[in-house]
């Protein structure tokens, strides 16, 4: 069934395609009917990439085709070829390379999604001050092990860095982001910024923390905890001695 990991596939097999300008046709009638190859024909593909269930292909100008699989519906790449066989829904020709789509079942432009990531926290000009008063502009009754890996709001941290950077500032995952201080917000998102540039240049460096549960807490010895959080149902990990459960203030 071409779900999550088929379309990762599809959408690696159609790299080759990227950057060369796409001649497009549909040789089966349903495919013509969408509309899709006239208005991609002769435009540059941008970029490919699955996302959820969907397979993205942007071309040039905005214009993006979305592509479900359903169950029916399969994407193939191969060496160009002067005469096609069969009926695909969608040709993609290249300089050396085509894709074929074959049984749709759905085809269809969209303009280009709006990319609503937040700040970038290694950014050279990412000011942590700010990013912290995007949080505050957040809901405050959400978890602020839950925030803080919200791409929209601030973006680049990942559940070990979150985990790390909660226990270096004594934030409880579980605390509302309304009971943490802004120093406190600045003091975690700081420290998760230089110690993700740290890493950049060096990884792999100890945890505190992360997948550390049932170990002592490198600070006070306690045993790490760990538990699912947030509608990801990401692992959270703290120490509840130096990350204590807090009331909303
Ligand atoms: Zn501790």
């Amino acid at each position: 069934m071409p779900e999550g990991d088929a379309l990762h596939r599809a959408a690696a097999r159609l790299q080759p395609l990227v950057g060369e300008r796409i001649e497009a046709g549909s040789p089966n009638p349903q495919g013509e009917a969408t509309g899709v190859a006239r208005a991609i024909d002769g435009r540059v593909l941008e970029r490919v990439e699955a996302v959820g269930k969907h397979l993205l292909l942007e071309f040039e100008g905005g214009v993006v085709l979305r592509s479900h699989l359903r169950m029916s519906g399969r994407w193939r790449v191969g060496p160009r070829t002067a005469a096609g066989r069969g009926r695909p829904w969608l040709v993609l020709r290249g300089g050396r390379f085509e894709a074929t789509q074959w049984n749709g079942p759905v085809l269809a432009l969209e303009r280009r999604a709006v990319r609503r990531l937040g700040p970038d926290l290694l950014a050279d000009g990412t000011d942590v001050a700010l990013v912290v008063s995007r949080v505050r502009r957040a809901d405050q009754r959400r978890l602020v092990g839950e925030a803080l890996v919200d791409q929209r709001l601030v973006a680049g941290i990942g559940n070990m860095w979150l985990a790390e950077a909660l226990w270096e500032a004594k934030v409880s995952p579980w605390a509302a982001v309304g009971a943490v201080s802004d120093e406190e917000l600045a003091h975690a998102l700081g420290w998760a910024r230089d110690a993700m540039r740290a890493a950049v240049l060096a990884p792999g460096g100890p945890r505190a923390v992360y997948r550390r549960a049932g170990r002592p807490c490198r600070r006070c010895g306690t045993a790490v905890v760990s538990r699912g959080l947030g509608d990801a149902n990401r692992t959270a990990y703290w120490c509840p001695a130096c990350q204590p459960d807090r009331v909303s203030r």
